[in-house]
C-alpha cells in the first residue's frame, strides 16, 4: 500500500450531498480535504432560496424522506440537524381522484385506517400491514385490488439476484406479466414509482422500481413513514458546511473545476477557476454523470468505466410554489390522480408560517413535457389542476406563484441503465466517484447521494491505506 498523504490534500469536487458526505468521512478520518463547488453555496440539487418578492424561504423542490433512508438520517444526526425532519406516526397518503363521482379521497396507510389506529401494523407483518388500506382504496375496482397481490407477493419474495436480472425490462412490462391492468399501473403503482424514480413505470427499470417497493414496503412496517422538512431544506447543507469548516475542511465556493490531470493512472492535479491549480493526493468526483465525464482526462474517456458516464440521461422535476389568500387544504400533503398536480404540500402548515397568505407547493416529477413550457403556461395548467383537486380553492384567489424548473433533476433509471451506474473505484487509482446516480441500488435520492459519498470515502481510505 502506498501512503499518498505527502502528495497534497484530497479534492472533493461537487458540494451536493454526495460531496458533503464524502468530505465529512474523509475529514473525520483525519485527511486534509479541499471541497470545490461551482455555486456560491453548497447543497447541489437540495437547496433553498429567499423568494425575492415575499418574506419566505422556498426550496428549489419539495423534498421528502422516508424512515428507510437510514444513511441520510444518520448524516443529519452526525451534523446535528436531525430535528429538521418530522416523520408521520404512520404512513398515510391521501389520494384524490378529481374525476371521480363525489371527488373521492382514499388513504393509503401503513398503520390501519379510519380509527383503527396502528392496528394494521400490529396485526400484519410488512407488506401485509398495508392490507386494510388497500382493501378500502377506492381508486381501483375490486378485481384490480385483488390482483395487486399477484405482484406484491413476488416482489416480497424476490431475491436481490432475481431483481438485478430484471434490469432490461421496464417495470410496467413486469407488472403486466403479473396481471396488473393499465389502470392499476396508473392509479396505484405509479403513485409510488413516479415520485421516487422520477419517471413512470413504463420508463423505469424493473430492478429499480422493485428495489423501492422492497425497501419501503416489504421489509419493515415503518420503513415507508414519510418525513417532511419543517424548515428550509438548505439548512441541511449549510449545517454540513459549518461542521466541515469546524473540522478543518477548506471549502472553495464559487469555484468551478475545469479538469483533472492524470498520469500513470493517477490523478495528480486539479485545475479550477480561471487559472488555479492544486496538486492533490486523490480526487472524489461527486458530480452528475455528464459533468463527471467532462472532468475525466481526455485520454481516459473512452475507457472503462468512464465511457459509461456518457450513457446517462436526465429526468426533470418542476415545482410550482403558490400563494393563496385562504387555506386551500387541511393535510400536510396529498397525492392527486392528475399528472398536472401529482403531489401537493401545505408549506405554511408544515413550516408553521404565519397565515394568511397560505403557501402550497406542487411537485411534478417526470415532467418531460411541462419543463419545456413557459412559466405562465405551467402556472395556468397547474392552477387548473389544483383547483380541480382541492375543493377548498372554490372562491379562493391565487395571489402569487413561482415556478422552479430542474431540467436535470435526476438521472433516468431506464431499463438497462444499471450497468452504467458505477462503483466508486475507477481505473484511475486515486480517483473515486460519488453521486446519487452511482451504484448504490437506490433511485436518485438524498439517501443515494449520502450513501455514495460514504462509499467513495471508504474506497479511497481502503485503496490508499489512508486510515490514520
Ligand atoms: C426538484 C427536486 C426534488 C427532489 N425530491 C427529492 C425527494 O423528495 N427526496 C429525495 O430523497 N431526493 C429528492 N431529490 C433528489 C436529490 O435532491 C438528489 O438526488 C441529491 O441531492 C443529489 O445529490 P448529489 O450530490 O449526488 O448531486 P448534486 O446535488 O447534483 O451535486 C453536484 C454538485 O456539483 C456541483 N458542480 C457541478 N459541476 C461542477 C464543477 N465543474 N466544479 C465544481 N462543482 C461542480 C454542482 O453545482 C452541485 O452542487 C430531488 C431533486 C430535485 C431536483
Amino acid at each position: 500500500m502506498i501512503d499518498y498523504r505527502d502528495n497534497g490534500p484530497i479534492a472533493v469536487i461537487g458540494g451536493g450531498l454526495a460531496g458533503l458526505s464524502a468530505a465529512l468521512d474523509l475529514t473525520d478520518a483525519g485527511r486534509e480535504v479541499v471541497l470545490f463547488e461551482r455555486r456560491p453555496y453548497v447543497g447541489g440539487k437540495a437547496y433553498s432560496f429567499q423568494d425575492p418578492n415575499h418574506d419566505v424561504v422556498l426550496d428549489n423542490g419539495q423534498h421528502i424522506t422516508m424512515r428507510c433512508c437510514t444513511a441520510f438520517q444518520s448524516f443529519l444526526e452526525r451534523i446535528g440537524c436531525a430535528d429538521i425532519v418530522r416523520y408521520q406516526d404512520d404512513l398515510a397518503v391521501a389520494v384524490i381522484d378529481p374525476d371521480s363521482e363525489g371527488h373521492r379521497v382514499s388513504v393509503i396507510a401503513g398503520g390501519g385506517l379510519r380509527g383503527l389506529g396502528r392496528l394494521g401494523r400490529q396485526l400484519f407483518p410488512a407488506p401485509l400491514h398495508m392490507f386494510p388500506s388497500l382493501v378500502t382504496y377506492e381508486h381501483l375496482s375490486v378485481g384490480e385490488k385483488a390482483r395487486l397481490a399477484l405482484a406484491i407477493e413476488p416482489i416480497r419474495r424476490m431475491s436481490e439476484f432475481e431483481r438485478m436480472a430484471l434490469d432490461r425490462q421496464s417495470f410496467a412490462d413486469w407488472l403486466r406479466e403479473h396481471r396488473q391492468t393499465e389502470r392499476a399501473i396508473d392509479r396505484f403503482w405509479d403513485l409510488i414509482v413516479l415520485p421516487t424514480c422520477n419517471d413512470r413505470s413504463k420508463d423505469v427499470s424493473a430492478t429499480q422500481a422493485i428495489q423501492v417497493f422492497q425497501e419501503g414496503f416489504s421489509r419493515d412496517a415503518r420503513a415507508a413513514d414519510i418525513g417532511v422538512f419543517v424548515r428550509g431544506l438548505g439548512e441541511v447543507a449549510e449545517t454540513a458546511y459549518r461542521r466541515l469548516g469546524e473540522r478543518g475542511c477548506r471549502m472553495e465556493l464559487n469555484t468551478t473545476v475545469r479538469g483533472i490531470v492524470a498520469s500513470e493512472a493517477e490523478a495528480r492535479t486539479v485545475h479550477y477557476g480561471r487559472d488555479g491549480s492544486l496538486d492533490v493526493s486523490a480526487v472524489v468526483l461527486a458530480l452528475p454523470p455528464k459533468h463527471a465525464f467532462e472532468m475525466i482526462p481526455a485520454g481516459w474517456r473512452r475507457r472503462e468505466p468512464f465511457w459509461r458516464l456518457a450513457q446517462h440521461e436526465v429526468s426533470p422535476i418542476v415545482n410550482v410554489h403558490m400563494q393563496w389568500d385562504r387555506p386551500v387544504m387541511r393535510r400536510d400533503f396529498v397525492a392527486v390522480l392528475d399528472p398536472d398536480a401529482q403531489f401537493i404540500f401545505h408549506r405554511s402548515q408544515i413550516h408553521g408560517w404565519p397565515t394568511p397568505p397560505h403557501w402550497i407547493s406542487v411537485s411534478l416529477s417526470g415532467a418531460h413535457e411541462l419543463v419545456e413550457l413557459p412559466q405562465d403556461a405551467i402556472v395556468e395548467r397547474v392552477e387548473r389542476a389544483v383547483r380541480r383537486a382541492l375543493r377548498r380553492t372554490a372562491g379562493a384567489k391565487l395571489l402569487a406563484s413561482r415556478v422552479v424548473k430542474e431540467a436535470e433533476a435526476t438521472f433516468r433509471p431506464k431499463p438497462g441503465m444499471n450497468a452504467h451506474r458505477l462503483r466508486p473505484r475507477t481505473s484511475i487509482r486515486n480517483l473515486v466517484l460519488a453521486g446519487a446516480w452511482t451504484a448504490t441500488g437506490w433511485p436518485a435520492t438524498m439517501e443515494s447521494a449520502v450513501r455514495s459519498g460514504r462509499a467513495a470515502a471508504e474506497a479511497l481510505l481502503e485503496e490508499q491505506d489512508y486510515r490514520p
